[in-house]
């Protein structure tokens, strides 16, 4: 990235010979992240994050078939980069909105969802994995059951990418979001897949960049940045994965060994593998969290964008928890470099943390009892 950010400073539109040198970069790097996903050049649109991809997939889409019809379904567990999209076409677009419930372990059923389906559904929109529990979702039967109907299929990707295998040469998935800070890449940069025919407006007007789909001069030393990491990713994808799967499976199974009355949410063969949630009964996540990070243990309780409200989170309520045990809730993801000794500590760490908040708190009631 660093060429980028000093001595290439050019624009990649630009007609000399150093904007050009910026332009091949580009196109090097769009050629390596359709490579890594089995895409083409182009369909793949550089954007400012998840977040951005979301938006300009679901307003995109279901406003450029908003002729042919109003319905969209989504599901409960989306991440808010979709859901408030969604909210949005609903107030200010007039659109149905169908939110397809999960079952208790967090999946989407594709059974439930069809039943949701009307002549005039114009979009679908379902993420591959959930950021907070980290439950794969069935992808492939519901782009089955869109493809049938000839609606198109967007898929928020961005806990996918880097982590499993994506395949758009053969996945029945019509738009797909990717956000290079969830694979070690750079923040603020992200891409769109758009399969070729997906109708489809741009969110972004303006210039002629992207082939008139986003409109803005190119983050070079972002798009760069992301297609290095992705290739990283993909290319130790495999160790990756089963590192992450050894570490976390220890840390659940240590957790549930040593501290009792302690659930985890999200089922656990569908499942990220980094992703580890749990549920401590009678204890506060956020006071949980402090601790944690006094002790060097970085962990979030919902999803990092909505920590600070006091509201549950929509994903933990959704699978059936209450706004209580929603509270007394933990996420903790493991990393390229997390290592074993970590998981003890950690472990070590919370049954402590649990055990003092836990008589903390009945202490607390006896003496307003
Ligand atoms: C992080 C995340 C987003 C938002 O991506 P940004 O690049 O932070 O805007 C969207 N969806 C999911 C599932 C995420 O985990």
């Amino acid at each position: 990235m660093e060429p980028f950010l000093s001595q290439n400073y050019a624009n990649p539109s630009s007609i000399y010979r150093m904007a050009q040198a910026a332009r091949s970069a580009v196109d090097a790097a769009r050629d390596t992240i359709v490579g890594c996903l089995g895409a083409r050049s182009d369909e793949m649109i550089f954007t400012s994050g998840g977040t951005e991809s979301n938006n300009a997939a679901i307003k995109g889409t279901a406003l450029a078939r908003q002729m042919a019809g109003r319905h969209v379904v989504t599901s409960a567990i989306e991440h808010h980069a979709v859901l408030y999209p969604m909210q949005e076409l609903q107030e200010r677009f007039h659109f149905d909105v169908a939110i397809v419930p999960v079952s208790s372990s967090g999946v989407v059923d594709p059974t439930w969802l069809q039943q949701t389906l009307r002549p005039e559904t114009v979009l679908i929109s379902c993420m591959w994995a959930n950021n907070e529990i980290g439950t794969v979702q069935p992808v492939e039967e519901i782009g089955k059951l869109a493809r049938d109907l000839g609606v198109p299929f967007h898929v928020d990707a961005v806990q996918v990418a880097g982590a499993l295998t994506i395949d758009l040469r053969h996945a029945p998935i019509d738009l797909m979001s990717i956000s290079a800070h969830k694979f070690y890449g750079p923040k603020g940069i992200g891409a769109l897949y758009v399969r070729r025919g997906t109708p489809w407006w741009p969110l972004l007007v303006g210039g002629r960049q992207e082939r008139n789909r986003r409109a803005g001069t190119e983050n070079v030393a972002g798009i760069v940045g992301m297609a290095e990491a992705l290739r990283l990713a993909c290319l130790d994808r495999e160790t990756a994965q089963a590192h992450a799967c050894a570490l976390r499976d220890c840390l659940i199974a240590e957790v549930m060994r040593r501290i009792p009355n302690t659930h985890v949410n999200g089922d656990l063969e569908r499942r990220l593998p980094n992703n580890a949630n749990f549920t401590f009964d009678g204890v506060q996540g956020e006071s949980l969290l402090v601790a944690l990070d006094l002790a060097g243990i970085m962990a979030s309780s919902g999803s990092a964008c909505t920590s600070g409200s006091t509201e549950p989170s929509h994903v933990l309520t959704a699978i059936g928890l209450s706004d209580d045990e929603a509270r007394g809730s933990l996420r903790l993801t493991v990393g390229r470099e997390s290592t074993m000794e970590e998981m003890v500590r950690t472990v070590d760490v919370l049954v402590h943390l649990v055990e003092r908040q836990r008589l903390t708190a009945s202490k607390t009631q006896r003496a307003t009892a």
